[in-house]
C-alpha cells in the first residue's frame, strides 16, 4: 500500500498490483461496442461460465449492473422487493425510480438477509389498484448487514417463493466471490437460484474499474440497449477487462486472508471497553462496530482514527465500518485495533 495510513474505509480502495498492471499493458484490444474487443469478450465468457449463465456483459460499475438489470426486468410502476439495507435503496441515487421507473418495497431482514416468508408477505395480490410485484433482489454479501452471506438454503426458499408467484430474482453480487470463498459454495450454485446477477471487479478482487452482469442470452441482448443508452458502451476496454481476468485468476482464493483479517480485527475491537461488534455477522471482509457507549460519536472517532493513521468510515452516529482487502496486512489490522483502543480510551 502506498498510502501512509491503514486503509479500512472500503475494499474499493485497492490499487492495481504490478502483476495486474502488466496484464493490462499486454492486453489485446478492439472496439468493445462493436463486440470486437477480444479481451473483454474473454472476460465476459469467463464470468458467464463461472456463474453458469448463457451470456455476460462488461460494464463500468456495479451500480450500472444493478440499474440495467432493474431496467430490463421492470416496467414503469412495477415493484421490487429488497432488504431495507440494500445498496439499490440506499446508495444508487434513486436509480430504480428514475431509470427503471420502479418502486422498491423494503423487507426488514436480519443483517440484510430476509426470509421466504417475508417475501411471501411482500408480494402483492393480483388486484387492479396495487403495484405489480416484479422482482426480488438479494445482495450477496449484504454490505450494511456486515458482510453476511446468504445461505444457499435461504436463497433457495426465497427463489422458490418468488418463482411460484411469477417474480424474477436478481442478485447484487458485488461481493459474491467473498461469499463463495467463505462458504465453499460454488458461484454457479448461488447463481442457479437467480435469473440475473453480477460481480464487482473493483471491490475485493482488486481491479481499478468494472463489473460483469450475467443472465440469459435474451436478457444480455436487452441489457446492451441500456448499456448503450446510459453511455456504458466502451471502446478499447480490453485494458481494463485484462485486470478482471487477472483478478479472477489470482485474487479469488486470497479473499480468505481478508476474511481472517476481518475476524482478527472484529475480535480485537469487540474486546475494547464499551465497543461492540456483532461477531456472528463477521463472516467475510466487513466489520461493523458499535460505539454508542464510548461517549464520542462515530464521526468523531473516525476523525481521530484518521489523525492517527487509520481510515474507517462512520455509517451513522453510532457505527463505523471497517473493510479488509488485499492492501491491508495482518500487521495493519492489528495496529488498527491498537489505535482504535487508544482513541476509545482517550
Ligand atoms: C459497491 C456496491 C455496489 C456498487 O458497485 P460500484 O462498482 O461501486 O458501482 C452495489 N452493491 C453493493 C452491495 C456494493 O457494495
Amino acid at each position: 500500500m502506498n498510502n501512509s495510513f491503514i486503509e479500512l474505509y472500503s475494499d474499493t480502495k485497492t490499487r492495481p498490483s504490478a502483476g495486474m498492471l502488466a496484464a493490462m499493458t499486454a492486453a489485446e484490444t478492439g472496439d468493445e461496442q462493436a463486440g470486437e474487443d477480444p479481451t473483454t469478450n474473454r472476460l465476459c465468457g469467463m464470468v458467464a461460465e463461472l456463474l453458469g449463465k448463457e451470456a455476460a456483459v462488461f460494464l463500468p460499475s456495479g451500480t450500472m449492473c444493478n440499474q440495467i438489470a432493474l431496467a430490463v426486468h421492470c416496467r414503469s410502476g412495477d415493484e421490487i422487493i429488497a432488504d431495507e439495507t440494500a445498496h439499490i435503496i440506499n446508495f444508487e441515487v434513486g436509480g430504480a425510480a428514475s431509470i427503471a421507473g420502479a418502486m422498491i418495497r423494503p423487507a426488514p431482514g436480519a443483517h440484510g438477509i430476509f426470509s421466504a416468508e417475508q417475501v411471501a408477505n411482500a408480494i402483492r395480490p393480483d388486484v387492479r389498484h396495487m403495484p405489480k410485484s416484479r422482482l426480488v433482489s438479494v445482495e450477496q454479501t449484504s454490505n450494511l448487514g456486515g458482510g453476511t452471506v446468504w445461505p444457499l438454503e435461504t436463497l433457495g426458499q426465497v427463489s422458490t417463493v418468488a418463482k411460484d408467484a411469477g417474480l424474477l430474482v436478481h442478485m447484487d453480487g458485488a461481493r459474491l466471490m467473498n461469499a463463495v470463498v467463505a462458504s465453499g459454495v460454488a458461484a454457479a450454485d448461488y447463481a442457479a437460484l437467480t435469473d440475473t446477477l453480477w460481480i464487482d471487479l473493483s471491490k475485493g478482487l482488486g481491479c481499478p474499474i468494472g463489473g460483469v452482469l450475467a443472465g440469459s442470452k435474451a436478457f444480455i441482448e436487452e441489457a446492451w440497449f441500456w448499456k448503450q443508452r446510459l453511455g456504458g458502451s466502451m471502446r478499447q476496454s480490453g485494458v481494463i477487462a485484462a485486470a478482471g481476468i487477472y483478478a479472477l485468476d489470482h485474487n479469488v482464493d486470497r479473499l480468505a486472508e481478508d476474511h481472517e483479517n476481518a475476524r482478527v480485527l472484529a475480535e480485537v475491537l469487540h474486546g475494547v471497553d464499551g465497543v461492540s461488534v456483532p461477531l456472528e455477522t463477521v463472516q467475510t471482509n466487513i466489520v461493523i462496530v458499535d460505539v454508542s457507549n464510548i461517549g464520542k460519536s462515530a464521526p468523531e472517532i473516525s476523525a481521530e482514527l484518521l489523525a492517527k493513521g487509520v481510515r474507517m468510515g462512520a455509517l451513522d452516529k453510532q457505527r463505523l465500518r471497517a473493510v479488509t482487502h488485499l492492501d491491508v496486512s495482518r500487521e495493519g489490522v492489528e495496529r488498527a485495533g491498537e489505535i482504535f483502543a487508544e482513541v476509545c480510551a482517550g
